[in-house]
């Protein structure tokens, strides 16, 4: 990996650059909370966020996608072809670069690349920023405290510098443009060393760190703490709305008026929500909450991981904080601990 070192008031500078050929979506305050949104001015962005309300995967997976549009009187289909912005997601965390990373798993897999996605990943540049973890972050236990690849830049905050790991030539050429831009020294190193540290030292210890998850899951699949989950959810769907790798999705045909031309569209779906899995002739085949519940939590620490190597669930606790009934990974993790020391009496 190649490091350069550049001034925190260097960063307004690299954000101009970016915005001469790129559209720049970054984290901006809105009222309490911070959200993605594109940006014009450097001003509004805040690189010091904890986490925004929801993650930016709609900019790569828009939340109604057509995939082409068709004309019923002349029974003909036209191909669609998406207006497909150059975009930086900048200020982007650790967690959310794992979570795209995990998107890409799904719909930029080399044997079936979704055209879609992939035309938008490949008009994206990420930049990466390091944070703190808040109350709700346990990315430490998912393996997604660091982003390895996925991005073209990562700010890593030492003091009033970036040690700025760099991904890709294009985004170092833009650097290196922007920016006065100099060799890491080994006091750089070691200052980097020291906030990686203190990262580790600040997560939440009430969030328990299980082994062997994935067990544990097929070990209870059966376990009445499903039922009482299943209880509590509203099947708001908020939950997967809000996660980085939630991709779920349902095909509609929308017609316009006259219905006789109109498109076919990937929609954000959800398997909390109680018609995901109908099926024709109606069969529901997870119709009760507790199933469902059971199967996105199955699906986020055990399934995932057991095709493509690791969890689904990147640990950014969005599910946590957008749960008005309180279920998420963190509940299950608490689960097991509770197992555990019922075992050890
Ligand atoms: S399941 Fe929850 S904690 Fe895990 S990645 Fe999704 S929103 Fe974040
Ligand atoms: S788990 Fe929570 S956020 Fe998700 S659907 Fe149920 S009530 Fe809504």
């Amino acid at each position: 990996m190649l490091y350069r070192v550049i001034d925190r008031a260097d960063v307004p500078s690299l954000v101009a650059a970016l915005m001469e050929r790129y559209e720049v979506v970054a984290p901006v305050r809105r009222g309490e909370k911070y959200v993605f949104a594109a940006v014009s001015d450097f001003d509004e962005i805040e690189l010091d966020y904890p986490s925004t309300v929801a993650s930016p995967k709609k900019y790569l997976m828009p939340a109604i996608q057509t995939l082409f549009e068709f004309d019923t009187a002349a029974n003909d289909v036209t191909d669609y072809v998406d207006e497909v912005r150059l975009r930086v997601l900048f200020g982007v965390h650790a967690c959310d670069i794992n979570g795209i990373m995990n998107l890409n798993s799904v719909f930029n897999d080399a044997r079936y690349p979704d055209p879609y996605y992939a035309a938008h990943r490949a008009a994206t540049l990420i930049v990466g920023v390091s944070c703190m973890p808040s109350e709700h972050c346990f990315c430490n236990l998912m393996d997604s405290e660091e982003a390895r690849p996925g991005y073209d830049l990562f700010l890593n905050a030492i003091g009033d510098k970036f040690l700025v790991s760099i991904g890709s030539v294009t985004a170092a050429n833009i650097l290196e443009a922007a920016c006065d831009v100099r060799e890491a020294t080994d006091a750089d190193r070691i200052a980097f060393r020291a906030a990686t540290r203190a990262r580790q030292e600040a997560f939440n210890p009430a969030i328990p760190d299980i082994q062997e998850i994935p067990m544990l899951m097929d070990a209870f699949h059966e376990d009445g703490f499903w039922d009482e989950l299943g209880g509590r959810c509203l099947s708001c769907n908020a939950c997967a709305n809000v996660c980085p790798t939630c991709y779920c999705f349902d095909i509609r045909d929308t017609l316009d008026p006259g219905a006789k031309t109109g498109r076919r569209e990937r929609v954000w779906d959800a398997c909390t929500s109680p018609q995901f899995a109908m099926v024709a002739g109606g069969h529901n085949f997870r119709s009760a909450p507790a199933q469902r519940v059971r199967h996105r939590m199955y699906h986020k620490l055990n399934g995932f991981l057991a095709t493509h190597d690791r969890s689904l669930c990147v640990g950014c606790g969005r599910c946590a904080v957008a749960c008005k009934v309180d279920i998420s990974p963190i509940e299950v993790l608490r689960f097991f601990e509770r197992k555990g020391a019922e075992d050890a009496e």
